[in-house]
């Protein structure tokens, strides 16, 4: 173990500091593992994985929502300071480790001409955020972040290094790719396939007063297959927005298009204008050139740091018909705000055979209960669930980037997909150390 390695026993002096550090989100479960590891290099982690007996958790920027990793008993490895960079511009590839924030390379990618479809917030780690699929920027042009990943350096349950490719231990690749907290190993670097970055990055916005819900939600989901794949329509629904002086509940429609000029994003995001119910639009902006950094300031303001969140989410390809009677149920059922409801439009592929990765569909619902007072926790944290159990039988699946399966188990990968990662799990942790999802169907 290195000098730098720090380990916390339950009960030591700075444990709980240790723990709390690892939960992004200000509900912090009451789950204790007996002990945690920060580890500063690889050998940390071979040492850590050798020597554990118990349920065995890792952790890089601690971003689930449901605090995958504190599970009680056993070891918790913390590898949020293996955030190691190394950008081979000319070959356009990239060596990460888990710890390394996905927004601050983005922003390192920018200035050099490239890019990578990292998460939508800031502080989002490439641990867990490549391992369950990653939905990022321009992810229905460059697909979800795994499928940039062309290698991985693992440690096995038997504390061996590993490394995995398409042509090298390729299961073990397959399986990385797509099942977040159910991986069997921990990643200590991610090999990754940059891309060029888009010239120019236009947006628009719209916001409508939720009295146009049906007009909205019915022509969003009839344009969803027609739409641009360089434009992630997003809408977000909330009860209100104080910032903008608006005190009633709105519907935000709002996308970026990332394309190679100012007309083809203004001509991408046209389709946007087409809403039956525009003229009652609070705000209008058809058009409007922006940047990454505007975006992530932009999202960030529906997730303040501090607050208590719980979400939970769907794929689907219902109609608008179907869905719009559990998305009144969901609007007039919402915490106050930052709590909001976000529905976004896909690209799901037949092609997605050599990864794990999901049960993706056309659109993605995600439920965000936000609220800052624990007092309120009984009160806020099942209306996410509440309301996506109530629409499962319209569901395709789950995405791992937004579970709940502590609280509400769901489908979220195919029968073959799972039957095979359990196959390669009993290959590869036959003595089940690794924790994995803390639900299934
Ligand atoms: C504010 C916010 C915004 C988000 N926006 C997006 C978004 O735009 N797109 C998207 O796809 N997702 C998004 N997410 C979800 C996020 O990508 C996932 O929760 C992801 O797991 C976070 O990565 P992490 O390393 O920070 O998380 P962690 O909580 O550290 O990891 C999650 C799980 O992954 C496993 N794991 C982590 N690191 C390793 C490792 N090195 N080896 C083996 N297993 C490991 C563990 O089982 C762990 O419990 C968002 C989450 C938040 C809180």
């Amino acid at each position: 173990m290195s000098t730098d390695a720090r380990q916390f026993r339950r009960g030591a002096d700075g444990y709980e500091e240790a723990r709390r550090a690892t939960v992004w989100n200000g509900l912090v479960p009451d789950r204790y593992p007996d002990l945690i590891v920060q580890a500063h290099d690889v050998d940390d982690v071979v040492a850590t994985v050798t020597g554990a007996h118990g349920p065995f958790s890792i952790v890089s920027g601690g971003h689930s929502w449901a605090a995958s990793h504190l599970r009680d008993g056993g070891t918790l490895l913390d590898v949020s300071r293996l955030d190691q960079c190394v950008i081979d511009a000319e070959r356009m590839s990239a060596v990460v480790g888990p710890g390394k924030v996905g927004s601050a390379l983005a922003a390192e990618l920018d200035k050099l001409g490239l890019f990578f479809p990292a998460g939508h917030c800031e502080g989002i780690c490439l641990g867990g955020y490549l391992l369950q699929g990653g939905y990022g920027w321009n992810s229905k042009v460059v697909g979800p972040a795994c499928e940039s990943v062309i290698g991985i350096d693992v440690v096995t349950a038997d504390g061996q290094r590993v490394y995995c490719d398409a042509d090298e231990n390729s299961d073990l690749f397959w399986a990385a790719r797509g099942s977040g907290p159910g991986f069997f190993a921990v990643v200590t670097a991610f090999h990754l396939q940059l891309h060029p970055r888009p010239a120019v990055c236009g947006s628009c916005l719209y916001i409508y007063p939720v009295e146009v819900l049906d007009d909205v939600f019915t022509w969003a989901r009839r344009i969803s297959p027609e739409i641009d794949d360089r434009v992630e329509l997003q809408i977000i629904t909330s009860r209100n927005l104080p910032a903008l002086g608006l005190e009633h509940p709105t519907i935000v429609v709002a996308s970026p298009a990332f394309a190679d000029t100012e007309a083809e994003a203004e001509a991408a995001l046209s389709i946007l204008s087409s809403c039956p119910a525009v003229d009652r639009a609070i705000v209008k902006i058809p058009y409007t050139t922006t940047d990454l950094a505007g975006w992530y300031g932009a999202v960030m303001s529906n997730y303040p740091t501090g607050h208590r969140y719980v979400a939970d989410n769907m794929w689907t390809s219902a109609s608008a018909e179907d869905l719009l009677p559990g998305i009144h149920r969901i609007i007039e059922t919402m915490p106050p705000p930052p709590s909001h409801f976000l529905m976004y439009n896909w690209s799901p592929s037949p092609a997605r055979d050599e990864l794990f990765y999901g049960l993706e569909d056309e659109i993605n619902m995600a439920l965000y209960a936000v609220w800052p007072d624990p007092a309120d926790d009984e009160r806020y944290r099942d209306w996410p669930r509440d309301n996506m159990a109530a629409m499962a039988h319209l569901a395709t699946g789950v995405g791992l980037a937004d579970e709940n399966l502590g609280r509400r188990p769901a489908r979220f990968a195919t029968d073959q997909n799972m039957a095979r990662l359990d196959i390669l799990r009993a290959k590869y942790d036959p003595e089940g150390l690794f924790n994995s999802w803390m639900g299934r169907l």
